[in-house]
This record gives structure tokens, C-alpha cells and sequence, in this order.
């Protein structure tokens, strides 16, 4: 079975097939983070839908070539640095180390790039994406001095979002960042500077200015994967303006079609209403794990429902995937002490990951996938009651989910465990060197009256938390 997705240019599930005539190379897109304050856990949802994409496909043998971009500069960080009364590069570099620390304890793979918008080079090819529309009358110098994208010259506008323009009816002009279907306009390229800008602006042939938040994406998207990409993903809320100007700016570029599939996840709300910093309803990663929760278990909360429903957050929510992960973790221990040395060459597949894999292709059905691997757990959990799973089985077993785990990212590592406990066991291990039992029982009941299972194996000490 091939790989399928919904695609929300055509509101339909189609086959994936890259654009490369080989099939293999995918230029994938991600709408980042605007790096203005810490990143909240909807956006994670976000980016942990596109983590589960990439992964996915490259399970599937696709080389996936992401960019994610930063917004470092647009409405949100200007005003964020006056009023902190610092330089925008000084005031968006702190939530730019925050973010990628952040993806690092969500096991978030990396992109490939991650332009941000004022690096030179990207400020000038936007200036000269914006010099060429307005040469081909795409674009327009306004009275007030700013650049603005002419929408009624692009007869495709809209097309992304399914929007009715006569219905709509098109009026007046645009010039902050975010908007609503209903105020509908011409939208800003390039903004003449003005003094709420203070010292963010850059020479332009209309003056000192900046640019506007969507040619941003379109420059990165463009200058790095070239004019066609095969897949563009955010979340549901970018899809309409940003990634309807996205399409406009670049297609009027280009005269290639922008995008062959965009992909959008629903929100991640909080009692029903979408998790934002504007409405003050969010949590941050910080917040979480100041709670003790582990990045591990945050990961898991947010990929265990498929992207395209919408997520209510729940502290409750993280409690169940901390329970899915104890799970998951006692049957892989279960399985190293079962497999010992024992290889898993020449014993007959079990069908588990690639059933996994198979439910993934079907629109990242996650729940199917989920289910698939939890009867496996029950299935194999019995078979090693009744002593039915050979040592070579559960070699092959786990050889299996080390497939399902270079996708869900979730098995444990000691990189969940805080500093204290690790500290214990490093204690402990050259107390049991030292042939010293007694102080390596102590150190063990320190260990579990904090709260964390201990087990000595072949392999070493095993912790897990008690849950
Ligand atoms: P921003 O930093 O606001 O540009 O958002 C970064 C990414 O997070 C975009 O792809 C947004 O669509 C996405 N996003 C923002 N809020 C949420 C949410 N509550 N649930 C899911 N995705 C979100
Ligand atoms: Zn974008």
C-alpha cells in the first residue's frame, strides 16, 4: 500500500507521489516558530504532527529534505522587544536557543535548515521577489508608502481556503500580519517604516521598511527547496492568510505551482477553545515539566490523536500516556531479559510493524497504528506468561519495534531521568564494584522512595518511573 494524505488544496485524501521523477526525494516545508516568547505546547502539536510525517516517510524509504524557518522578525517580535527595550536579534535569539532545546526533549528530528528571516540573504530575496511582482503589476506601491499584493490579479487566490471572493467581496488593504476571512484585501509585502518599528528596518527600493510575515516563508521556502515543493505543513490556523499569500507571492513568482500538498493539524485546545497565547489559555514545555512531566511523555500525549482532530489538553491527558509508556517500557524490559543474547536472524516475522507502518499510510492514522502495537504488547506479554516466545522471538520482537520506535520516538532512555536519580545510580554501580551491598541497598531504597522502579539486568540498572 502506498502512503496517503488529506490534502487540503483539494479537501480530499490522495496517493503521495513526489514530485522527483525517482520517487524518492521530498522537499518538505514547516511553517515555524515566531520566536517573540516560549513556544506553547499547541504550537508543538504542530511540529510534532510534522515530526510524525517525516518519520513516517522515511520509514518508508522517502529522503525528506525539511526546512523550518523562524520568524524572527513581523507585528508580534517588534513589539515584544520595545518593550523589553532591547535589539530585536538580542530579544529573539533567547526564544530561539528555548525552541531548539525544547525540540530536543520532544525528540523532535531536526530540519534539515532553519532560515530565519532576517538573515541577509533572505531579507534581499525578498526584496527581489517583491521588485519582480510589482514589475508584473502582481504588486503596488499604496499611498501610505508600503507595498501591497494585488489579490484580484492572481485568479487562483483563495483556492487554498475554498473561499468565495464575490461572496467575500474583496475591499480596502491590509497591513497587519493576522486577519480574519471576513476582512478580506489587498495584504502587505513590504512595510514603510514607522516609529512603533524603532530601529528594525532595512534599505529598500520604497524606503526604509521591513517585510511582511507571508513573503517571509516564501522567500526561505523558495531560495532553499526551489520554486515546487511537495509538501507544506502548520497548522490549521496558518492556513488562511498566510498560507493562501504564501501561494499567491510564490506562484506569481515562480509560474510553477507552489505546493503539490498542503497539510494542516487541527488545534490543540483547552477547554474547547484553541490554545493561544493571545487568550492566555496555554502551557508552555517549562510549564510541564516543572509539573513532572518529561518531554517523553509530552510527545506522546500529543501524537497519540490523529492530526486532523482536535486535541483537548488535559493533565489528565499526560497521565494516560504516562501509563501507555510504563507499558511499553515493562514489556521491552520484559523482552530484553526474555531475548538475553539471543539474535533474531531466520526466525519467521511478526507482521506487527509493518501493520503499524500500514496504518500510518492511511492518512498517519495514529489510533490504528497505536492499537496495532498495544494487541502486540498483549499478544506477546501472554505468549511470555504461558513461556511460549522463544529467546530468538523476542530478539526479532524487538528488532520490530526499533521500526515503530524510529517513528514514535518513545521508548525510554536515560535522558527522561532527572540528574538526582542518575546521580543515585552512578553511586550505586561503583558501590556494587566495590562489593559494597550494603550501600548499594540503601542507595536502591532511595531510589524507589523517589518515586522510580529499579531493576539490576544483564544489561545494567534499569529505572522506570513508578507510576
Ligand atoms: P506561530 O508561532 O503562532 O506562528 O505558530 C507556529 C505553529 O504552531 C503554526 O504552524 C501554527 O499553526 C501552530 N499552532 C499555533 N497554535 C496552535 C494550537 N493551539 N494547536 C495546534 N497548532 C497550533
Ligand atoms: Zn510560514
Amino acid at each position: 500500500m502506498e502512503v496517503r494524505l488529506f490534502n487540503s488544496l483539494t479537501r480530499s485524501i490522495e496517493p503521495f507521489r513526489p514530485l522527483d521523477p525517482k520517487g524518492e526525494a521530498v522537499k518538505m516545508y514547516t511553517c515555524g516558530p515566531t520566536v517573540y516568547n516560549y513556544a506553547h505546547i499547541g504550537n508543538f502539536r504542530a511540529y510534532i504532527f510534522e515530526d510524525l510525517l517525516q518519520r513516517h516517510l522515511e520509514a518508508r524509504r522517502f529522503k525528506v529534505e525539511r526546512v523550518m524557518n523562524l520568524t524572527d522578525v513581523d507585528d508580534k517580535t517588534i513589539r515584544g522587544c520595545r518593550v523589553m527595550g532591547v535589539r530585536l536579534a538580542e530579544f529573539t535569539q533567547r526564544y530561539k536557543d528555548a525552541f531548539f532545546e525544547d525540540l530536543a526533549q520532544l525528540r523532535i528530528k531536526r530540519a534539515a535548515h532553519f532560515p530565519a528571516a532576517t538573515e541577509p540573504r533572505y531579507i534581499q530575496r525578498m526584496i527581489e521577489m517583491i521588485t519582480f511582482l510589482e514589475s508584473k503589476d502582481f504588486a503596488y506601491k499604496a499611498e501610505d508608502g508600503s507595498v501591497y499584493f494585488r489579490i484580484s490579479s492572481f485568479a487562483d487566490y483563495g483556492r487554498l481556503a475554498h473561499l468565495n471572493l464575490e461572496e467575500l467581496r474583496p475591499s480596502g488593504r491590509i497591513n497587519t500580519d493576522e486577519y480574519e476571512k471576513e476582512s478580506i484585501g489587498d495584504f502587505a509585502l513590504w512595510k514603510v517604516w514607522n516609529e512603533e518599528d524603532g530601529d528594525v528596518w532595512w534599505e529598500s527600493p520604497w524606503g526604509r521598511g521591513r517585510p511582511g510575515w507571508h513573503i517571509e516563508c516564501s522567500a526561505m521556502a523558495t531560495a532553499i527547496l526551489g520554486p515546487e515543493l511537495d509538501i507544506h505543513c502548520g497548522g490549521v490556523d496558518n492556513l488562511f492568510p498566510h498560507h493562501e499569500a504564501e501561494i499567491a507571492q510564490s506562484e506569481c513568482f515562480t509560474s510553477k505551482q507552489f505546493v503539490k500538498y498542503w497539510l494542516h493539524c487541527a488545534h490543540l485546545l483547552v477547554d474547547s477553545q484553541k490554545m493561544s497565547k493571545s487568550a492566555g489559555n496555554f502551557y508552555t514545555l517549562r510549564d510541564l515539566i516543572e509539573r513532572g512531566y518529561t518531554g517523553r511523555e509530552i510527545r506522546y500525549a500529543l501524537i497519540s490523536v490523529h492530526y486532523r482532530l482536535p486535541l483537548n489538553f488535559t493533565l489528565a491527558g499526560l497521565d494516560a500516556a504516562r501509563a501507555a509508556l510504563s507499558r511499553i517500557d515493562a514489556w521491552v524490559r520484559r523482552l530484553h531479559e526474555r531475548a538475553q543474547a539471543a539474535s533474531a536472524g531466520g526466525v519467521p516475522s511478526f507482521p506487527e510493524s509493518e501493520s503499524f507502518l500500514k496504518a500510518l499510510d492511511d492518512d498517519l492514522n495514529i489510533s490504528g497504528a497505536l492499537a496495532c502495537l498495544f494487541d502486540w504488547i498483549r499478544d506477546t506479554n501472554r505468549m511470555m506468561d504461558l513461556g511460549e516466545l522463544s529467546e530468538a522471538q523476542a530478539a526479532k520482537c524487538l528488532a520490530d519495534f526499533g521500526v515503530i520506535n524510529s517513528i514514535l520516538a518513545c521508548e525510554a532512555a536515560q535522558i527522561d531521568v532527572p540528574k538526582e536519580i542518575t546521580q543515585l545510580l552512578e553511586e550505586r554501580q561503583n558501590a556494587r564494584a566495590a562489593r559494597d551491598w550494603a550501600l548499594s541497598d540503601t542507595l536502591r531504597d532511595r531510589i524507589l522512595s523517589m518515586g522510580w522502579m529499579l531493576k539490576d539486568t544483564k544489561q545494567g540498572q534499569q529505572v522506570t518511573r513508578n507510576s
